[in-house]
């Protein structure tokens, strides 16, 4: 599953190239999670502008063509869902079966291939409008801005009796932590994972937040995870699966303090953890 990192690392891969693109032509595959919401012939001849993440979704902007003195514009939100991967490059060969989203321009060809079609591309007039405005609504702050503070989680994390492990995976205090980097983070802060979220310290979250974002960032660094198949629009792979310390570690030796990492289900979802290192 394409996480935050993922998210950043394709955006990255592919923002300088398709900035000032002209759409050329938008052809579409099968359905994907929610439909496009235009007429893909309506978007020839728009002009991409930078491209921008707010959590897992990616916004192209685009400038329409000049209707009197103001250009139209409007942006395609963009969501790798469970399986989706971006490529953006000046000579794709034919689709496959699994590429659903198509838009060539003057630059390349951005398509996006995603087997389980849990991805979207979604026609909005602004993000904060439209599908996209609903979408974005109700996201919690970016793990490495500012505004993610120990103060902030701490508020959050209030009158939660979920774990710790799922409050972060909620993404209504802050977006991005998924599953692989909620594990890491929590190893990392020492924070046993079935601790109920509203019994996390203040002093505790300080230590949680630096964890999250140092998690992040390495993974950023190291061009995001490659558990299945996820590439960015490069078609390069990450590396920070190698550097995992509990995530899909369960039974080996943790590297800190050689007990055995454990491996349990929370809503659904494995989570990673050393019961030698971490605390409730
Ligand atoms: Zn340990």
């Amino acid at each position: 599953v394409p996480e935050l990192p993922e998210v950043e690392a394709t955006r990255l891969s592919l923002a300088h190239r398709i900035r000032g693109a002209r759409v050329t032509s938008v052809r579409l595959g099968r359905a994907l999670r929610w439909p496009l919401g235009i007429e893909p012939a309506h978007l020839v001849d728009w002009i991409v502008g930078d491209v921008s993440r707010r959590g897992k979704y990616l916004w192209l902007p685009l400038s329409g063509p000049l209707r009197g003195s103001a250009a139209a514009t409007g942006g395609l939100l963009l969501h790798l869902g469970m399986s989706g991967a971006l490529r953006f490059e000046l000579r794709l060969g034919p689709p496959g079966p699994h590429d659903h989203f198509e838009m060539q321009t003057s630059m390349g060809t951005l398509r996006l291939t995603d087997p389980r079609r849990f991805g979207a591309v979604v026609w909005a007039p602004a993000p904060d409008a439209g599908l996209a405005g609903k979408l974005l609504a109700g996201l919690g702050v970016e793990p490495l801005s500012d505004a993610f503070t120990a103060e902030l989680l701490h508020q959050g994390l209030r009158g939660r009796r979920v774990s710790i492990k799922q409050a972060l995976l909620a993404g209504d205090v802050v977006v991005g932590v998924g599953n692989i980097y909620c594990s890491e983070a929590l190893f990392q802060a020492g924070i046993d994972p079935r601790t109920p979220a509203q019994r996390v310290s203040l002093a505790r979250c300080t230590t949680l937040v630096s964890a999250v974002q140092a998690t992040l960032q390495k993974a950023l660094d190291s061009g995001g995870s490659t558990l299945r198949n996820f590439s960015n629009a490069e078609g390069m792979g990450g590396r920070f699966q190698e550097l995992a310390q509990v995530y899909g570690r369960d039974g080996q030796a943790c590297r800190r303090c050689d007990a055995r990492v454990c491996r349990l289900v929370q809503g659904q979802r494995a989570t990673y953890f050393c019961p030698g290192c971490q605390r409730r």
